[in-house]
């Protein structure tokens, strides 16, 4: 095989999507014969999987690039390979070409199943190679997967998005939205839980409107009830949904499906109607508010949790009041908030009204002070409860306990043995933090 002795190590940066993205480049240099290393230094083949959704995230690609370089000057063989959703924006192969011409491999988010032979060409040919393709093709099924990694894994159901809000890059550089036909995602779940896993994540850009695209008549209530029949799956999770597209019926299915876990992340991005608009939403804060307490009604118990932006185009202290009057309103169980940065080629990089980054900053600390005062009230209101956790291996902030995730997605730490990571566990919560909460098994 083209890759045997040779070894790869790949960098993800951003969300869930390019993680799952970054698995499947994986297991195909895997099927070249390439094995994977920890460190970066010991790789034949380094790939950057980038995220272009803020300019925090591009600018760690760039300064990761200058690290790796170093190591090209010691092994010219080496192949370096920068992916996904940055190459994919017009101008961007260019710079990496002009400020880091040691790269040898730009790959847009179309040509990811790509990588294994250019590598392979580039190994022997000793010439750079771009394959950026503008227009999303169909998509690849029959690729080779070796994915159980533990107990967990993401499935992709749709790539894309449709839904071009204002600030938002990702239609431009992922494609229009395009549904996995519902038998490819099954069986795909299937063999998975054959290979041990018992928790999947479904993943899209907008899960909620999964199908529509389809002939078949299928909808993500739909697909979530043929999932939940999968013998051996013990939980499902799904992101991301978009209110606007979340409906009554969707609320009914997974109020009665016992595998769905009790957690939406059903991002907000701002309170304020007349912000809503600019940003091309889609919904206004009396159905998002509507939304909240329907799915409470229906589900008691769950979590819920957000993305909002604070500095948006326009934004006025009034606009922001409306935000910190949603976030108490609803009571989040966790928020990701963000400073407002424009992305070049979005509508609302255009937008009059562009805020300077102090009141970004100041506005973003007022969001964040509120939101960690409800987030630690809510976990200290679980202590003293028992609940279901599915062990995720040795905690990352203290290796001598185990961490896990309930169903309702809240971190949970506590001591245990480590045979147990990949096991669903009954753990008694005794103490809460604004971020997670810790505990003790059950002996019950
Ligand atoms: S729904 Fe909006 S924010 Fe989400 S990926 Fe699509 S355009 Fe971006």
């Amino acid at each position: 095989m083209a890759g045997q002795g040779k070894t790869f190590k790949i960098i993800t940066y951003g969300c869930q999507m390019n993680q799952r993205d970054s698995e499947m480049m994986a297991d195909l240099l895997q099927a070249a014969g390439y094995e994977p290393v920890a460190d970066e230094a010991d790789a034949d083949v380094i790939v950057l999987d980038t995220c272009c959704v803020r300019e925090k995230a591009e600018n760690k690609v760039y300064g990761k690039l200058g690290q790796i370089e170093r190591l090209k000057s010691a092994n010219p063989d080496l192949v370096i390979a920068v992916a996904g959703c940055m190459i994919q924006q017009p101008g961007v192969a260019a710079k990496i070409r002009q400020q880091a011409p040691y790269v040898d491999l730009l790959l847009g988010t179309h040509n990811l199943a790509e990588l294994p032979k250019l590598v392979e060409e580039i190994r022997v040919l000793h010439q750079p190679r771009v394959a950026v393709r503008e227009e999303e093709g169909a998509i690849v099924e029959d690729l080779p997967r070796r994915r159980a990694r533990g107990a967990q894994a993401f499935v992709t159901i749709t790539y894309g998005c449709n839904n071009f809000c204002t600030y938002c890059i990702v239609p431009y550089v992922r494609g229009r939205e395009r549904s996995r036909r519902p038998e490819d995602i099954l069986k795909e779940i299937k063999d998975l839980v054959d290979q041990g896993v018992i928790e999947v994540t479904l993943l899209g850009q907008n899960v909620n409107s999964y199908g529509r695209d389809l002939e078949e008549k299928i909808s993500f209530a739909g697909l979530l009830t043929r999932v939940n029949a999968i013998e051996g799956l013990k939980r499902i999770r799904y992101v991301t949904s978009h209110p606007r597209d979340f409906t009554p019926r969707l609320v009914e299915t997974i109020s009665r499906l016992d595998k769905v876990c009790e957690h939406v992340h059903l991002p907000v991005q701002a309170g304020s109607n007349r912000i809503l608009e600019l940003m091309h939403r889609g919904y206004t804060r009396e159905h998002y508010l509507e939304l909240v307490a329907s799915l409470r009604r229906h589900i008691p118990g769950i979590s819920l949790t957000t993305d909002l932006i604070v500095g948006f185009p326009g934004e006025t202290e009034e606009d922001f009041r409306e935000t910190l009057d949603l976030v108490a309103r609803v009571q989040f169980d966790n928020a990701f908030t963000f400073m407002y940065s424009p992305r070049k080629g979005t509508v609302a990089a255009t937008l009059p009204g562009q805020l300077p980054l102090e009141v970004k900053k100041e506005r973003l600390k007022r969001l964040m002070e509120l939101q960690n005062q409800i987030s630690l009230a809510k976990n200290e209101a679980l202590v003293g409860q028992e609940v279901e956790v599915l062990v995720e291996g040795p905690s990352k902030t203290d290796p001598s306990r185990l961490s896990g995730r309930t169903r309702t997605n809240k971190l949970v730490i506590f001591p245990g043995d480590q045979n147990l990571t990949g096991k669903l566990v009954n753990v008694r919560l005794t103490r809460a933090q604004t971020w997670l909460l810790k505990g003790e098994i059950s002996c019950d």
